[in-house]
Parts: C-alpha cells; structure tokens; sequence
C-alpha cells in the first residue's frame, strides 16, 4: 500500500570545508534522476566521524548560500548549526521528519564509503525507519559492504527510484553519479600552498573565498582583485 505523500525530499549533509563542484554537481544530478521536490544541503557544526573543519560552521554554510544561488531545488539548511555538541545525523532526521510530517519521502544521501561505515554510526538502525538511504557511487566504487551490514540491507535494498515514493522511509536505492575528481581536502591543501582554486567552485564562492582569506589565500604578495 502507498502510505507516503508528496515528492521526495533529501538531505545531503557534509562538512563543506569548501563547497565545490563535486558536491554541486552530484546533487543536481540526483534531483533529476530521482525526481526530488528538492535536496538539503546542511552542514555539520560538529562532525563526530572526522576531524573539525578549518572553516567556522557559519562561514561554510554563508559560501554555501552563494554556492547554490540561481541552482532551482538546491536549499541550505543550517539546522545542525544551532545544535550543542556532536551533529549526529539520527538527531537531524528526527528534526526533518517533525517537520515534513510521517508520510513525506524522506532520502538521506550518502557516499559508499560512508555506508561502509554506517554500523559504527550513532543509532545507526533508526536512520532507515526515518528515511530512505540513498547510496550515491561514483564510477568504479566497487568494494563490497560487510557480511552483517549486507543482510540487513538486502530486504530494504531497491533499484527503482520510484520505490522512493512508494513509502515515507526504509529502502535502499544506490544510485550512480558522475565522478568529478574534486575534493575538498585538495582545494585546502591548494590554497595553503598559495595556489588558486578557481574553476573548482562557482566565481562567484570562489571570490567571496579570496576576498575574505579565510583559507589562507591569498597571501599578501598574491592579493587578486575579483572582477
Ligand atoms: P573533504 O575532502 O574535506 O573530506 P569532501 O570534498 O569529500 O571533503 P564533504 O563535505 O565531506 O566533501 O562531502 C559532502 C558530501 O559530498 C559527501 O556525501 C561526499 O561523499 C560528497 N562528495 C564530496 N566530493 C564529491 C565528489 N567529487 N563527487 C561526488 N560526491 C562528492
């Protein structure tokens, strides 16, 4: 029976630490192909997986609001910035789900190696009673899931997309996105050496980055001026 109602909804979380076109990109493509009323883009205050952001949580939300400017179904939602304490993402669904409702589709996105990891995360087996699991592969991420975590994935597990918006929450669809060779740690790693990141990101993040400093680029004797 269809007890949901309503397009899909997703969240993307991540750290952000800076936005850049392989976060963009992937995220349009999923719209489309999966026909969501719209993806959340929130970023962590405190990610408990991994180590603290060089950026301030509020200054990586603030390029990410520039990031998506002009981009139809791509929204920040800064709910995890108000929060004390670890950004656990069972907390965030919770506070996404009060608010679409029990029979809204829900999709939480997530990369394969993220999913890998999904037993060790807080309260892992609420995720999926709150959302669909959407695992995003990139071309030629194939490694195989742990014995355990593959059973309980295999009677939740779809390859429809429609199955999204048969039911509010509880499948696992993995679906492929383009691999664009981007990361963040490599955009930090660049402008620390006093290399432009440009063409990485959309000009307009990337001039508000350099303007502002806030990675350490420009140094002085390489100060650009944007326009
Ligand atoms: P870092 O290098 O600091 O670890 P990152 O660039 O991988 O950061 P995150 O902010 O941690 O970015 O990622 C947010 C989400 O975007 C994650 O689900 C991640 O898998 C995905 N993502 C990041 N880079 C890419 C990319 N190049 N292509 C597709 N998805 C990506």
């Amino acid at each position: 029976m269809n007890n949901a109602r309503g397009a899909p909804v997703a969240l993307l979380g991540g750290t952000f630490d800076p936005v850049h076109y392989g976060h963009l990109r992937p995220a349009i493509e999923l719209l489309e192909a999966l026909n969501l009323s719209e993806i959340r883009l929130v970023p962590g205050h405190v990610p408990p997986h991994r180590p603290q952001p060089r950026l301030g949580a509020r200054a990586r939300a603030d390029l990410l609001d520039t990031a998506v400017a002009g981009i139809p179904g791509l929204v920040v939602d800064r709910c995890e910035l108000d929060r004390p304490g670890p950004s656990y993402t069972v907390d965030t669904l919770h506070h996404l789900r009060r608010a679409l409702g029990d029979r809204r589709p829900l999709c939480f996105m997530m990369g394969q190696d993220a999913f890998r990891g999904l037993m060790r995360w807080h309260e892992w087996r609420r995720l999926a009673s709150l959302a669909h699991l959407v695992v995003v592969t990139r071309g030629g991420d194939t490694a195989a899931v742990a014995p355990a975590l593959d059973e309980w994935m295999r009677p939740r597990r779809v390859v429809d997309p429609a199955a999204l918006r048969v039911a509010p929450s509880g499948y696992v669809l993995f679906h492929a996105v383009s691999r664009l060779e981007i990361s963040a740690t490599a955009i930090r790693r660049c402008l620390a050496l006093g290399h432009s990141a440009q063409g990485l990101m959309p000009d307009a993040v990337w001039h508000e980055l350099a303007l502002s400093g806030c990675y350490g680029y420009p140094q002085v004797s390489r100060a650009i001026t944007p326009g």
